[in-house]
């Protein structure tokens, strides 16, 4: 099947797609939409991978999200026991549990990993402890990428300086032919320059439909260094504010994109359907 559009970072894994996951991969389908489904912990990267294995349209990324580090997140959109609710139970990353994952051929790349510390709510001793566990969970996903030679799906909030110290420590990240993509990209002109020189994409989501001050962003950054994403079940972009969000809406995120850059859609589409191409390999 040939696609036209990609959703690079989506959750099609998540419990608030268990009443009705194969009709919204078939609606992704019919507006010619490939989708990347993310996992944050082992039974959403296991999810992944089934979703994968049994969609034509679907691929998966496997990893630890950074805030699974700990036990304190909770979200009710995540599959959890019993797959209602999700509540972080303090994962240890298990690299040959993921390593194993990789083996089927629609693993496209690690993560989402990286670093949050938006999410930590901790203060003081713990939360320097917290960082701690996060950069190190961090650096050994880069490790197995590199084992596997597959790019990074990069989760970032509050903490572009560190992750970029990071990136830039390990010399050996340079032999991955792409390194990989920064999601949801938040960060300032100087820490996008600084991705961007490090060989990684940056992703938007539909934020950008009703949030100005990604514009100087989006101009910012050179088209062929960026992909589109939903991040669903999270941020829909207009007109499907309030509802929840699926990969078929990502068409909304590239319309965006090209009014912004003020090209015409289809060569946005185009762009960054080859750029989905050259960084995952699909
Ligand atoms: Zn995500």
């Amino acid at each position: 099947m040939e696609f036209k559009y990609i959703d690079n970072h989506a959750h099609l894994n998540f419990s608030a797609y268990e009443a009705d996951r194969q009709e919204t991969i078939k609606r992704a389908e019919d507006a010619g939409v490939a989708v990347i489904n993310v996992g944050t912990q082992k039974d959403t990267s296991k999810k992944c991978v089934e979703i994968a294995e049994s969609a034509d349209n679907c691929f998966a990324i496997v990893g630890l999200h950074p805030v699974h580090t700990s036990k304190s997140f909770h979200d009710e959109k995540e599959i959890g026991e019993g797959g209602v609710e999700f509540t972080s139970r303090g994962e240890i990353f298990d690299y040959d549990y993921y390593k194993k994952l990789c083996q089927s051929p629609k693993v496209v790349g690690i993560g989402e990993c990286g670093l949050d510390y938006y999410r930590c709510e901790l203060q003081g001793a713990s939360f320097e402890e917290e960082k701690e566990k996060q950069k190190e969970v961090f650096r050994k996903q880069i490790e197995l990428a590199i084992e596997v030679k597959k790019p990074l799906m990069l989760h970032i909030r509050e903490a572009y300086k560190d992750v970029l110290e990071i990136l830039t420590q390990n010399s050996k990240l340079k032999t991955l032919t792409y390194p990989g993509n920064a999601h949801f990209f938040a960060g300032t002109l100087e820490e996008a320059k600084e991705f961007l020189d490090l060989g990684f994409t940056l992703s938007f989501t539909g934020v950008i439909t009703f949030a100005k001050q990604y514009e100087e962003l989006i101009k910012f950054v050179p088209l062929e260094m960026m992909l589109s994403e939903t991040d669903c079940p999270y941020v829909s972009p207009v007109p499907y504010r309030g509802k929840r969000n699926e990969p078929a809406y990502v068409i909304e995120v590239i319309k965006k994109i090209a009014e912004i850059k003020g090209l015409p859609f289809e060569e946005v589409a185009k762009q960054l359907r080859e750029n989905s191409k050259r960084v995952w390999g699909i």
